[in-house]
């Protein structure tokens, strides 16, 4: 076994990033510039879309789009009951109240029956996740949208890559909002991007992005004479800097080959623990494509005979860092206490968060690493852990 402790969602870096963060420190130009809007243009055209803004998280880009859809005080937005907090958070400070829908325990994709029955006269938007990479039933999904006038908010922070019958998960919704923080599938250290279906929403989120600042304020320090700017709105600061945006350009040209070698790392441990008593991620849906940024299993205690905590200690003695995606949102105390929830109300959520385990799912994982993994995994459930 090595040493090292093997981090879990270690991304790649390589000299490329290195040489063009360098470049952008030795410019003297750090902030919002030429390598944002750079690594705009490369986006959409990764994506297909027209539409883009970069800012500094995901967390923005849903704060932002869900701002622009007009929202009111009571009005609902309903969401899944296994997301990061973010999701929930960003709705809450968008003075929208949060309504959760179960997931569908097999793919932990919001369950769209659960959703419709949701539905209020209160409800403006919904905002699904793909989860781990998978993505959601978007026919349904979209058809219950029509069939309510709904907005529909992509939260795409695990699915940069994922597709659905031909089309990118970010591009079914009015919004999607992606996220490079650093164990996602292309990393900028912290950042995000916005896309969206209408240009003059991506115009007024680069001003809400900006302190409110009217359009293209960054250009002030420019050569062509001083220009004053003039506040519209009052806005964020969620804009994102050049330093950021010079790793995601080189990150994100390296993305279908870090892609290949995740689905690889997927593949191996597919194999590897066929045999073993747990339950693996079922294989993407036909006319899909995941994004393998999360590899989970559950470790049900009853057929494994040790319980998840008892499974995360005991790898993580053996050097390999794993991660939970989720406890469920209903679990924490703030949403119990603000929105009176409660996790048995939402019980496939609260059995995944009670049994899942991510395991390292990154393209800096050597064969070797690989190995290792499935070594440590195959002793701990055999007790000698
Ligand atoms: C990581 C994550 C976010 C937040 O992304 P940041 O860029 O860190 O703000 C939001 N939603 C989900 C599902 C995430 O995994």
């Amino acid at each position: 076994m090595k040493k090292k402790f093997l981090t879990f969602g270690a991304p790649v870096i390589r000299q490329e990033e290195i040489d063009e963060v360098i470049a952008s420190m030795k410019s003297g130009w750090l902030g919002t510039g030429p390598k944002v809007a750079q690594f705009e243009d490369a986006f959409k055209a990764y994506k297909g879309v027209d539409h883009a803004a970069a800012v500094n998280s995901c967390t923005a880009a849903l704060h932002l789009s869900l701002l622009s859809i007009g929202l009111k005080p009571g009005d609902e937005v309903i969401t899944s009951s296994m997301t990061f907090c973010a999701t929930i958070n960003a709705i809450i400070h968008s003075g929208a109240v949060p309504v959760l829908a179960d997931v569908d325990f097999r793919t932990m994709n919001i369950d769209t029956k659960q959703l419709e029955a949701k539905i209020t006269p209160k409800t403006k938007a919904i905002l699904p996740i793909h989860f781990a990479g998978r993505p959601c039933d978007m026919d349904a999904l979209m058809a219950i949208a029509e069939r309510h006038k709904l907005k529909v908010i992509e939260d795409c922070a695990h699915s940069i890559e994922t597709a659905y019958k031909g089309r990118g998960a970010g591009t079914f919704g009015d919004f999607g909002c992606f996220s490079f923080y650093v164990t996602k599938n292309i990393i900028t250290g912290e950042g995000g991007m916005v896309l969206a279906k209408r240009k003059e929403d991506i115009d007024r989120i680069k001003v809400m992005a900006l302190h409110g600042l009217s359009k293209d304020a960054w250009r002030r320090f420019g050569d062509e004479g001083y220009k004053h700017y003039y506040v519209t709105e009052a806005g964020f600061k969620y804009n994102m800097m050049d330093m950021q945006a010079a790793i995601g350009i080189h990150q994100l040209k390296r993305i279908d080959a870090c892609w290949n070698r995740r689905q690889e790392v997927w593949q191996r441990y597919m194999e590897a623990f066929r045999d073993l008593p747990l339950t693996l991620p079922p294989d993407p849906e036909e006319g899909t494509r995941h994004a393998y940024h999360l590899f989970t299993v559950l470790i049900d205690e009853e057929k494994t005979g040790l319980n998840r905590d008892s499974f995360l200690n005991s790898i993580s003695k053996k050097g390999i860092g794993v991660g939970v995606h989720y406890l469920s949102i209903p679990s924490h105390p703030y949403y119990q206490n603000a929105f009176k929830w409660r996790s048995k109300d939402y019980p496939n959520s609260d059995l995944i968060g009670r049994q899942t385990v991510s395991l390292p799912l990154s393209p800096q994982l050597d064969d070797e690493d690989i190995d290792n993994v499935i070594t440590a995994v195959r002793e701990v459930l055999k007790g000698d852990g």
